[in-house]
């Protein structure tokens, strides 16, 4: 079988071996319902106390500020829609063009019950600026709901200027750090949004797991209603998940010191040899404020979905800037939002790097991507048009 050689941890990470033993036994003899009252149930719940700590302590957060729940999806849509139910009056929504779909799903569907939706655009390098987003803002806004690190992009958006443009406007603010946690200093203590999403599986912890931070001053209407998470969020926690995303989060901020600058490096050498070994490669954004880890590159003259399945032979996993679906290819909404052309979207690749990528893998990647890319150069048609392979 090819080793993976996996340069697309923006899409998930592996499971780090300590947080793999740290969740174990919660999976075996300590099986107890975090509400039951005799000892088992006590361990459970006070497993979940330690868990609430750990994230608390990444995002700079008190632990009752954090609410476990599903995942990053889960966060979000019970932000906005809490923001929503609070102030039933108002009907508007402040996003951006560039968001996670489960941002954008969530605000196409409000949009179908009357909610008015303003997308906020993106400059050419894919930045935010925090004046429109002051202009957008009327008597009618309940929520603004922006990403703080882009997925595909790593693009970072200007947080503390947005979060103080909704603090002036009296604005509730959702912020989406489901990319950003672990990879760029959070402290929500001194930022003041009023809500905050987290994912555990892109914190080298299971999927299954998130969180929503609510900021004790915020007002909070729960999605799921029952008598966990004090009642901010019912369903019997999943206890084995959460206890493997608190020591990830506990592993993330101890490696903050040192992992993004070192991650930072490598990804810089390999978006720097491939813009100058290869012809036609062009960095898709600015080049910072970015995530440390990311790079999004479009290959001229290239199939991203052909790259991917040769790249899959080799054991290299990435990401393409579009998606295939009901038999077309779709250039990325990000991508088109910042005035990348649909052939360009269509040749894009992400590559985005973990806490244990190594040089030597960055030396093969290179390698395999050079000659993939020269191979489907090789059999371009001849009147220029990309190489189509079937899907
Ligand atoms: N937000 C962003 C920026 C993401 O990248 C993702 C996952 O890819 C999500 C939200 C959704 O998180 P989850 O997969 O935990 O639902």
């Amino acid at each position: 079988m090819t080793e993976h050689l996996y340069l697309d941890h923006n899409a998930t990470t592996p499971i780090d071996p300590l947080v793999c033993d740290a969740m174990l036994p919660w999976l075996k003899n300590e099986f107890g319902n975090p509400s039951s009252v005799y000892a088992l149930g006590r361990r459970a719940a006070a497993a979940l106390a330690t868990a609430r700590e750990q994230v608390a302590a990444l995002v700079g957060a008190q632990p009752s500020e954090i609410i476990f729940n599903s995942c990053g999806t889960e966060a979000t849509n019970t932000a906005i829609l809490s923001a929503l139910a609070i102030d039933p009056d108002k009907r508007h929504i402040i996003t951006s063009a560039v968001e996670h779909s489960a941002t954008i799903k969530l605000c196409e569907y409000l949009a179908t019950r009357g909610y008015e939706i303003t997308w906020l655009p993106v400059s050419k390098e894919g930045l935010l600026d925090p004046a429109k987003l002051e202009a957008a803002i009327t008597s009618d806004t309940a929520v603004v709901s922006l990403l703080w690190a882009n997925n595909e992009t790593g693009i970072l958006f200007p947080v503390e200027e947005i979060a103080a443009i909704t603090r002036s406007k009296k604005v509730p603010l959702h912020l989406d750090a489901v990319q950003a946690a672990g990879k760029v200093p959070i402290n929500l203590e001194a930022l003041g949004a009023q809500y905050v999403s987290l994912s555990a599986h892109k914190l080298y912890a299971p999927k299954g797991a998130g969180a929503l931070y609510v900021n004790r001053r915020a007002r909070y209407t729960p999605l799921l209603r029952g008598s966990q998470e004090e009642t901010r969020r019912g369903g019997t926690q999943n206890v084995a998940s959460i206890v493997a995303f608190g020591k990830a989060a506990e592993l993330a901020l101890a490696a903050m010191t040192t992992a993004p600058e070192r991650i930072a490096a490598l990804r810089n050498r390999f978006e720097q040899t491939l813009l100058s070994t290869i012809e036609g490669v062009r960095r898709n954004g600015t080049e910072e404020p970015r995530l440390p880890n990311t790079s999004n590159l479009s290959f001229s003259g290239i199939e991203a979905e052909a790259a991917l399945l040769l790249f899959d032979q080799e054991g290299l996993c990435c990401s393409a800037g579009s998606a295939c679906s009901s038999g077309s290819i779709n250039p990325s909404h990000v991508l088109t939002a910042m005035g990348v052309t649909r052939d360009e979207a269509r040749a894009s690749l992400r590559f985005s790097l973990g806490r244990t990528t190594t040089e030597v893998e960055i030396d093969r990647a290179l390698e395999i991507i050079t000659r993939v890319v020269a191979k489907l150069r090789a059999a371009l048609p001849t009147d220029g048009s990309p190489v189509q392979f079937a899907a």
